[in-house]
């Protein structure tokens, strides 16, 4: 597994690189914005840590850009929790968040967390490759999703939580119950995580087909 780690801070870069090599991981590094995009297009990484202050442009446009040509996990890094409260809201397409100072036995965790959602992803594709709900059109062999015959773009975690979703459709789903089936942690204060997720996939499907159920969570509203 290839990562790319994005950090202009030598020392972090250092210590991070240096763990997740020792974890097996093949390991590049980037310390601005148009060298990660332009790393990312060379390497394909299967995931990409990527710090959101740099120099040249930042992690957000890092990740548009890098998002734009091929779905890769982002695992963002922010300077603090209100930053990560902000960027969920904006919904910018990071599949997770980890706030400095973070431990690096955290940081591996999280990057192992996301590549085993990556790969029972693929796993599930096999098994059911097209689900047809309403007016959506799931296919996960090749991750597109339609609505009304339009194709929609989403990250893999949007794919992924309306993946979980669909698998219930009509029934409500907490934010406990996604944040371990799409996230696969069971931390609570990582539900917002959840909320602002959703948040982007109604802001790509339309407002109509996912239910806020106020106090408990979501349901999608569409049948087969
Ligand atoms: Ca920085």
């Amino acid at each position: 597994m290839r990562i790319l780690v994005v950090e202009d801070e030598p020392t972090i870069a250092k210590a991070v690189a240096d763990r997740l090599s020792a974890e097996g991981f093949a390991v590049e590094t980037a310390a601005d914005g148009p060298s990660a995009v332009a790393r990312a297009r060379e390497t394909s990484p299967d995931l990409i840590v990527l710090d959101v202050m740099l120099p040249g442009f930042d992690g957000l446009e890092v990740c548009r850009r890098v998002q734009a040509d091929r779905p890769v996990p982002v695992l963002m890094l922010t300077a603090r929790d209100d930053e990560t409260d902000k960027l969920v809201g904006l919904g910018v397409g990071a599949d997770d968040y980890l706030t400095k100072p973070f431990s690096m036995r955290e940081l591996v965790a999280r990057i192992r967390a996301l590549l085993r959602r990556v790969e029972r992803a693929a796993t599930l594709s096999t098994a059911e490759p097209v689900t047809r709900l309403g007016p959506l059109e799931i296919d996960q062999r090749s991750h597109r999703v339609r609505r009304d015959g339009s194709e929609v773009h989403l990250t893999p975690t949007e794919f992924d939580l309306l993946s979980c979703l669909a698998r219930h459709p009509g029934a409500v789903l907490t934010r406990a119950v996604l944040l371990e089936e799409v996230w696969d942690w069971s931390d609570a204060s990582g539900t917002r995580v959840v909320d602002g997720h959703v948040k982007a996939l109604r802001r790509k499907l339309g407002p109509d087909l996912i239910r806020t159920v106020h106090g408990v969570g979501y349901s999608l509203e569409a049948r087969p």
